[in-house]
């Protein structure tokens, strides 16, 4: 048997009907550049997510730096960050000319509220290093953060709270929608996410009505009118294709989400109690949407090879620190941060995508299960 980590073919054939529909719509009917689709899912999402705004753009990565700009986040400013995440959300702070300041995880992965709070109270009494402005929480793997505990820190610091949510549409941390703690958050569609288009797109959430109008300015090159250049803005809005796409699968998203579900459920079931497997547990208080299911192995490169020998394809989620990445290394500097270096070398990911069958999970399992006893 081949279990792929996840099968686009799959998800896009399941929706054919719907997707002609809507592609017959935009060619027909729309504009291609912010074409009524954009809007309508702009609406729906932001309805979706519980907030009063989402702003459509390009990338996820686009998301983040639009937000840091229209704060005003950019040169001598410095934005904290858990140093467990995806690379690419450092990257997002650097090129805007701020300086990340990474925090270490606990030993299950999360971001504590006290190592925010010791973190800030570090930076803030240095003469030295430039002050945080923000703290950017990123809610990894589809499980929540304890937003509310470390919105309270941020507080109290006078440090503005922003969210990524690129990988936990839909969670919630104590009944609340991630992404709704923060003054923004940042969401990617890339196609692997669990809201996926088919190539890359984006959008930044906020509650803030004139934080997305200055967005909405920049993300269309600065543009407040057809004519008039106000400010200095890059050019990247979501695309009408990929909104209309977008509006079809939001309206499948809690389905999908119920499937993801049910799998995690499954795999900690059927892979409970294995010596040398340390499973996901998440806070009690997360209402997890299960972007990846990621387990914790010591051998975990002899793992991934037994699975990949059996047809599995269980990828990292990271197998490089962010600290560690020779891109970023000059941005961050040379850190000492054991927890996130031990989660780069020791995580593993199984494939629990919703359109993978029981059966296909069920191999994933027996395999796993045969590698460990
Ligand atoms: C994917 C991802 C991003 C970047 O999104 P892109 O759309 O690929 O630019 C940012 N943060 C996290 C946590 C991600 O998983």
């Amino acid at each position: 048997m081949r279990v792929p980590s996840k099968d686009y073919a799959r998800q896009n054939a399941a929706l054919w009907p719907q997707i002609q529909d809507a592609l017959r719509r935009c060619f027909l009917e729309e504009s291609p550049v912010l074409g009524a689709s954009v809007g309508r899912f702009e609406a729906a999402f932001a309805a979706y997510q519980e907030v009063q705004h989402a702003v459509g753009v390009g990338s996820g990565t686009a998301a983040a730096t639009l937000l840091y700009t229209a704060l005003g986040i950019g040169a001598g400013d410095a934005v904290l960050t858990c140093a467990r995440t995806f690379p690419g959300v450092i990257s997002a702070i650097a090129l805007t000319g701020a300086r990340p300041v990474l925090v270490d995880c606990e030993p299950d992965g999360s971001l504590s509220p006290q190592a925010v709070e010791a973190a800030l109270s570090a930076t803030m009494n240095s003469t030295t290093t430039a002050k945080v402005k923000a703290v950017m929480l990123v809610h990894l793997y589809g499980h929540a953060e304890a937003a509310d505990e470390i919105a309270a820190v941020c507080l109290r610091h006078g440090v503005i709270l922003l969210e990524d949510i690129a990988q936990a549409h839909g969670a919630r941390w104590r009944g609340q929608r991630v992404g709704s703690f923060g003054r923004g958050s940042v969401v990617s569609f890339h196609p692997s996410k669990n809201l996926g288009a088919f190539g890359d797109g984006g959008a930044i959430l906020t509650s803030d009505a004139s934080l997305a109008e200055r967005l909405r300015v920049l993300r269309n090159l600065g543009k407040g009118s057809k004519y008039v250049f106000d400010v200095l803005g890059p050019n990247s809005k979501l695309d009408t294709l990929q909104a209309a796409l977008l509006e079809i699968k939001l309206s499948h998203l809690d389905g999908l989400t119920d499937r993801r579900r049910r799998l995690a459920a499954r795999y900690l079931e059927g892979l409970h109690g294995l010596p040398g497997i340390k499973l996901p547990r998440p806070h009690a208080e997360s209402d997890s949407v299960w972007h990846l299911f990621t387990i914790g192995c010591e051998d975990r490169d002899g793992l991934q090879s037994t699975l990949v020998e059996a047809g599995v394809r269980a990828g990292l989620h990271y197998p490089i620190a962010p600290h560690q990445q020779p891109g970023l290394l000059p941005f961050v500097g040379s850190l000492h941060l054991p927890e996130a270096t031990r989660w780069a070398a020791t995580t593993l990911t199984l494939p629990l995508s919703p359109e993978l069958t029981d059966e296909e999970i069920e191999y994933v399992i027996a395999t796993v299960r045969r590698w460990a006893c």
